[in-house]
Order: C-alpha cells, then sequence, then structure tokens
C-alpha cells in the first residue's frame, strides 16, 4: 500500500493521518513544535492549565454528521464527558443581565421580559434559531464526490434554514441589531463577533449552542488532541515532533520531498499539508497560489480575518456565582494601538477544577483583534521588551476593567498568562494570528476551496483555511476530505469505521 507524509500536526493533519491510515496508508507526522494539537493545545503557567482553544466543539450532537468524525478520530469517546452548559453567554449591562439559555422558550421570555417593544423581532429571532438548530456541518463527502442524491439529502436536512439564509446572509450583524430598541439585546447579538460577520454567523453559533451541537469535552483542548494522537499511533502512524518543514520540492508535476529546518531532507509518496495555508504556499512556492487565495491575501478588507487578546488570571475565589461566559461593557474602553474596545468577554473556568491549584480558579479575559492589530504586534515584537511591556499595559488594563464590573474580585486577581494575535503566528505559523479562517460577511457568501494546487499531482490540502469560517469542526472535516480525494486520485478505497 502506498504511503502518506503529513506535514502540520493540528487537528486536521492528525484528522488526515488516521483516515489515511484506516484506509490503508502508511503514515508518518511531521510538526514543528514539540507537541501536536495546533492550537488546539493548552499548557501550564504558574501552575494552572491554559486551555488555548476549546469554548465548544460543534458536533457533540450525536444526530449530526460531524459527530461520526469527531467519534473516528477518537476525540469524542463514549468514556469522554460531553459538558453542557445551561447558557452560552451571560450579558451583563446597566444592571441587567441577558442570558443566551440552551432553551430557547426560556430565552424568548426573557428577551421579552427585558423589552416588552421589541416582541416582534425577537420572536423572529427565536424563529430563526430554531429553524439552525437542523443546520450541519457537511462531513461526509467532499463537494465534488457528492451525487445527485448526496447533495439531497443534505438540502432536506438543511431545509429549514434557507429562507432565513437567503434572506440574512447579506445582512450585516451592525445592520440587523438596529431593528432592537434593547441595548442590551444589541450586545447580546453582537456578542464577541466582529462587526463584519453577517447576521448568520451569530445565529448559527447561538443555535449550534442551543441544539445541543457546540458542547465542550471534558479535559478541553489537549484531551481532544491527546486522544486524536493517540489515535493516529495506535493505527501504526509516526510522529516526528520538532520538524518544521522549509521547502516541498516539486519536480515534474509531483511532490518529491520535503525539506526541514534541520537540515534533514525526506522523500514523498503523496503529501497533505495540513498547515495554515500562508505557510503551505510559502513551502511549495507563491507561483502555485490560485485565484482563491490569491483574492483573499490580497483583499484583507473584503476577505477579514481576526483574532484575539487573551489574558489568563489566577483567582483567589472559585467564582461560582459567575456565569461560565460573561461580556461587558467597560467603563474606559481598552486601547490597542489606537483602536478602542469597550467589550470584554470572561470565560470562567470552574466547571473544570483540574485547571487550578486547589482553592483557586482560573478565568480567561478576552477582546477581540483585527488584522490591523496582528501587524503592531508583529512589528513590537521585534523589540521583545517593548512587546512585553505594552501586552502588560493592556493586561492591567483589562484586569483593572474587570476588578471594576466585579468588586467582590478586588485585589484576588493574579495574571499568570498574555496572549497576544502574534503568539498564535508564532506558535502554530497563524496568517494574521487568526484563530479561524476568513469570516463570511455579508459581501463575502462562503466558499469552500478544493483542497488541490493545480500542477501538484500527488500534494493535498487540510487545514481549516480549506472550510471558511474555519474553526474546529472545519479543521477536522478537512482533514477526512483531504483523504478522501487522495484516496479518490490514487484509485484507493476509502475506508471509515
Ligand atoms: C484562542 C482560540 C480559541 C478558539 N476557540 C475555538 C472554539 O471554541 N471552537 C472552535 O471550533 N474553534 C476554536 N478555535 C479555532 C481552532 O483552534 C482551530 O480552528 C483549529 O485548531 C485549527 O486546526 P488546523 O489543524 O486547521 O490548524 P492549526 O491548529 O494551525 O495546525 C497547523 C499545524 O501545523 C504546524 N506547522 C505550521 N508550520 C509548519 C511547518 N513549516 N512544518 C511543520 N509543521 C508546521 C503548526 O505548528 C500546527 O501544529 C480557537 C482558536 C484559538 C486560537
Amino acid at each position: 500500500m502506498g504511503k502518506v507524509t503529513i506535514i502540520g500536526g493540528g487537528i486536521s493533519g492528525l484528522a488526515s493521518g488516521i483516515y489515511a491510515l484506516l484506509s490503508g496508508f502508511e503514515c508518518e507526522l511531521y510538526e514543528r513544535h514539540t507537541i501536536t494539537g495546533g492550537q488546539c493545545t493548552a499548557w501550564t503557567r504558574k501552575g494552572y492549565h491554559i486551555d488555548n482553544c476549546v469554548h465548544w466543539m460543534t458536533g457533540t450532537l450525536p444526530s449530526k454528521e460531524v459527530h461520526k468524525v469527531w467519534r473516528d478520530v477518537g476525540a469524542i469517546t463514549d468514556d469522554v464527558e460531553i459538558i453542557q452548559h445551561k447558557s452560552f453567554m451571560q450579558v451583563e449591562q446597566d444592571g441587567k443581565t441577558l442570558n443566551v439559555w440552551n432553551d430557547l422558550k426560556k430565552l424568548q421570555t426573557d428577551m421579552i421580559a427585558i423589552s416588552p417593544e421589541d416582541k416582534k423581532e425577537i420572536r423572529h429571532f427565536i424563529k430563526m434559531l430554531k429553524a439552525f438548530c437542523s443546520m450541519e456541518v457537511p462531513a461526509i463527502k467532499p463537494p465534488e464526490q457528492q451525487k445527485f442524491m448526496d447533495k439531497m439529502r443534505l438540502l432536506a436536512k438543511i431545509f429549514p434554514v434557507i429562507p432565513h439564509a437567503a434572506k440574512y446572509n447579506k445582512v450585516p450583524l451592525t445592520e440587523y441589531v438596529k431593528r432592537f430598541k434593547s441595548d442590551i439585546i444589541r450586545t447580546m447579538i453582537l456578542s464577541y463577533l466582529p462587526d463584519d460577520f453577517n447576521t448568520i454567523g451569530i445565529v448559527y453559533m447561538y443555535s449550534t449552542f442551543i441544539s445541543g451541537n457546540g458542547a465542550v469535552p471534558r479535559g478541553g483542548s489537549l484531551g481532544i488532541a491527546k486522544r486524536m494522537e493517540e489515535r493516529f499511533v495506535s493505527l501504526g502512524g509516526k510522529i516526528h515532533t520538532g520538524y518544521e518543514a522549509t521547502k516541498i520540492n516539486i519536480d515534474n508535476g509531483k511532490a518529491k520531498s520535503v525539506s526541514f529546518k534541520n537540515g534533514e531532507t525526506i522523500d514523498c509518496e503523496n503529501i497533505i499539508v495540513a498547515t495554515d495555508t500562508e505557510v503551505t504556499y510559502k513551502l511549495v512556492g507563491k507561483s502555485y497560489m490560485d485565484d482563491y487565495f490569491t483574492s483573499r491575501y490580497s483583499l484583507p478588507q473584503k476577505h477579514p480575518v481576526f483574532s484575539s487578546f487573551n489574558v489568563y488570571v489566577g483567582v483567589d475565589d472559585s467564582c461560582k456565582n459567575m456565569a461560565n461566559m460573561s461580556i461587558f461593557k467597560c467603563n474606559k474602553p481598552i486601547d490597542v494601538f489606537g483602536n478602542k474596545y469597550e467589550k470584554i468577554v470572561v470565560n470562567n473556568y470552574n466547571y473544570e477544577p483540574s485547571y487550578s491549584p486547589e482553592g483557586k480558579n482560573l478565568l480567561q479575559l478576552m477582546i477581540l483583534q483585527t488584522k490591523n492589530e496582528f501587524d503592531e504586534w508583529e512589528k513590537l515584537h521585534i523589540d521583545t521588551s517593548t512587546y512585553r511591556a505594552e501586552k502588560e499595559r493592556i493586561a492591567n488594563e483589562i484586569v483593572a476593567q474587570v476588578e471594576d464590573h466585579y468588586p467582590n474580585l478586588k485585589g484576588k486577581l493574579t495574571v499568570v498568562e498574555i496572549v497576544t494575535p502574534y503568539s498564535f503566528h508564532r506558535f502554530c505559523g497563524a496568517h494574521k494570528g487568526a484563530y479561524m479562517s476568513f469570516i463570511t460577511t455579508s459581501e463575502t457568501p462562503r466558499e469552500t476551496h478544493c483542497g488541490r494546487i493545480a500542477g501538484i499531482d500527488n500534494l493535498y490540502m487540510a487545514g481549516q483555511w480549506i472550510i471558511p469560517p474555519g474553526g474546529l469542526p472545519n479543521a477536522v472535516v478537512a482533514g477526512k476530505f483531504a483523504v478522501q480525494r487522495l484516496c479518490h486520485n490514487t484509485g484507493t478505497k476509502f475506508i471509515e469505521p
């Protein structure tokens, strides 16, 4: 049977390795970091477990197509507890609170109670959320391998969504919220997605949670990555960490070998590249970039990406009266390179006691970051002491605002870790520090990439950038699709459990 070389050991690379092994290929994976997992990872700081990624993982509902993929790759097993919070997020504003409950009736009642004058719009919003509970991340076959009946089956599943998607795909979030008179409802709908997102973005995100399809596996990001790594190794896969690919050597329309920073070069028969696509095109050469990525990289205003600035604080308190996720407007906006941020998201990890030392708790404090700020962070990083000073200044301002909003936490917060968009770029090669792929805006419809590079016959692309807007479900599915394309091209039977 043939051999496959995988470059990049994030969720997508691990998934492609698992499916390649299941389909009978020999498989070796090369990852530049010391561990696999990519952005879906965690590390320890000052006794705290810093979870970098998962706040919700689409695919926790057994009836959904992507659920089977998570099971195939070992991320979800019968032994893993799925934590389903009752509220996705609590908005705290002007002395009021509003929760995005996982119960639509309760959500509607609370929204109407807080703003009776918005009753009609609220009812319509709830109707959309209900319809979107049927939404699927298509995960059975890549689009070009779907037969007429496959398309019809998918269409039948997502039928209730179609009228709403047609109506609101082109409506930016900032426009949609104008229909509501209530300020707190507007904040809830804008939540922490960038303003460029279209209305469907937030409706889909909330309905994923409401339907039970967006929960968190116990053990968080590192747990997901470790279980997938174990599955890959148990099937006979080999992992080489500390291997940073520098060039894919192409000859006569085929990738012949891969060169690494450590001076080694290995021959390859088939190759799946599961890195950020900006890295992929550095490895093969920019001349191979097609119109899809050329237009996206050259028109960043039309194809925005986003990131975040995250501060992790240890707390001398159980935080048992705080929501698992909350958002509030601060009194003094946070200034980041001249941009003002007034919304802070607080993630409360008290549902994972193992993340903190005995008697303590961990909070993640987040503000959004855009591409322009990434460029500033990158420039600043040339002088690491200035970079450090700036991130500490911003972290301290965020902590002060959190203490102002939650006076009972005053004097109980200690900064244990600060992560900037540049960190995601430095550790994973993330384009502009983005932690998802290109945003689906009102101007740019969702369009997936074909996962191939014209002129390189034995190379397959994986990774979240192939299926916007990215995130864990699209990363894992892109890994599966890469192997289905490999099997199709080599005349191999694709085998899945
Ligand atoms: C703060 C944060 C919060 C998030 N929250 C969520 C969430 O709640 N839900 C959700 O669905 N998604 C979330 N995401 C997004 C999710 O983490 C990503 O979509 C997903 O992990 C991407 O997987 P990937 O395999 O496509 O890419 P990556 O994770 O980027 O993996 C690429 C891998 O390639 C390696 N690599 C790069 N260059 C080379 C090279 N030259 N040679 C060898 N290896 C290389 C990298 O080190 C990395 O391991 C979040 C991300 C972040 C950062």
